[in-house]
């Protein structure tokens, strides 16, 4: 890389660490930020703005090159996990440092520095040589559950005016350059149990909601059981360690006191998707059996007692086929081929609701994301930029 383009890729990384964009608050700053910066570059900009619970958040749509098929979409996540009182930072993580061998600060893994590093290759390459269209999309509140990608591809196809959506994708989650052509779908939901309360001496006379909400995580586990017991050969391949769709439990909290009855209890739980579960079906079949097996016999003996399963939220799985021209020209320029899913969910999964072809591969290591010192070494932050300048050159400039 040459010094000015070193110096470029330093400062535009280092203008997008300094934004506060922790998915609690708003990134509206940073996306102008990056539209202009991207309009200024040559790009057809959208920023498309949203209110989420009383805090506005953007999302950036760009793209460039003729109107044809076979476009690239390069996909990004604008905002980042929470660093105020995460013990262990040695500097302010709003601000991009380095030392011999690394650069720090939040999101320099997860992940604004691909963001700057896919622009800046752009560039690089000149726009008016793409002979297929060139996309960006930047995403907000991809940390919660990718729900700022869910919101935009619901209006992604009508906001193009007629340019064509691009069919595959490279989101540049830290995979170090590994290739993942899928992940599991992620979701989280919560239980509530309303007991009756009483004293303890006298314990099997009300309706204790621990004791009720401990035959509900039996019947996850069962739900949980019968999931094991189908997976399927693909799965098998994709996710060798942990093939299965599968629940976790958060948070659980409930009662008062020892020598109470236990009259609420609360339950978080999330659920990773493996590919081809139907994640509306599991969740019903536990709606139903929670209903029929603990909620309605508790209302027969108090009325205003019961379960209520919250609303599900979710990032869809994703399986891209990783026998594909796309993903052959991603591994070519990689060095290396992808067939693994990766272990985390991303807007791919979002992305495939509208037939695109996701592919996750990014600088960093994953094992850095959401850490204190969030760090990427040197040598990713310069290849990483080259990397991607080879990819759109070898499938948007001079497609084989
Ligand atoms: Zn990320």
């Amino acid at each position: 890389m040459a010094a000015q383009q070193r110096a470029e890729l330093w400062e535009l990384s280092r203008r997008l660490i300094g934004f506060n964009t922790v998915s609690a608050l708003s990134n509206v700053e940073a996306a102008n930020y990056l539209a202009n910066y991207l309009e200024e570059s040559g790009f057809q900009v959208k920023v498309v703005r949203d209110d989420v619970k009383g805090v506005t958040k953007a999302s950036v749509v760009a793209w460039a090159g003729p109107r044809v098929e076979r476009g690239l979409i390069i996909s990004g996540h604008i905002d980042i996990v929470p660093f105020e009182g995460q013990p262990g930072w040695k500097s302010d993580p709003l601000e991009m440092i380095s030392d011999d061998e690394k650069i720090y600060g939040r999101g320099v893994t997860d992940m604004k520095v691909f963001i700057a590093q896919a622009i800046l290759a752009a560039k690089q390459g000149s726009l008016k040589r793409l002979q297929r269209p060139l996309m960006f999309i930047f995403t907000y509140d991809e940390e919660v559950a990718g729900q700022g990608s869910k919101r935009l591809v619901g209006q992604l196809p009508e906001l193009l005016e007629g340019y064509l959506l691009p069919e595959v994708a490279l989101i540049g989650e830290p995979t170090n350059f590994e290739i993942f052509p899928a992940h599991k779908g992620y979701g989280t939901f919560e239980v509530a149990v309303r007991g009756q309360g009483g004293h303890s001496s006298a314990a099997d006379q009300g309706l204790n909601a621990i004791d009720r909400m401990s035959q509900v995580i039996q019947i996850i586990k069962e739900v949980g059981r019968d999931l094991k017991a189908r997976i399927t050969p693909d799965n098998r391949q994709l996710f060798p360690e942990n093939p299965a769709t599968a629940f976790n439990y958060g948070v659980i909290q409930g009662g008062l006191a020892a020598n109470m009855i236990a009259e609420t209890c609360q339950l978080t739980t999330s659920i990773r998707i493996a590919p081809g579960d139907n994640v509306d079906a599991i969740i019903d079949e536990l709606r139903q059996r929670i209903e029929s097996e603990i909620a309605k016999p508790m209302r027969q003996i108090a009325p205003e007692c019961g379960v209520t399963l919250g609303d599900f939220i979710s990032v869809p799985p994703l399986n891209s086929p990783a026998n594909d021209p796309f993903c052959d020209v991603l591994a070519s320029v990689m060095g290396r081929r992808g067939e693994r899913g990766a272990p985390y969910a991303t807007d791919g999964g979002q992305f495939q609701t509208l037939g695109i072809r996701s592919y996750i591969c990014g600088p960093g290591l994953i094992e850095e994301a959401h850490q204190p010192n969030e760090s990427l070494p040197l040598t990713s932050f310069h290849q990483g930029q080259e990397r991607i300048a080879n990819l759109i050159e070898a499938w948007c400039v001079q497609p084989s």
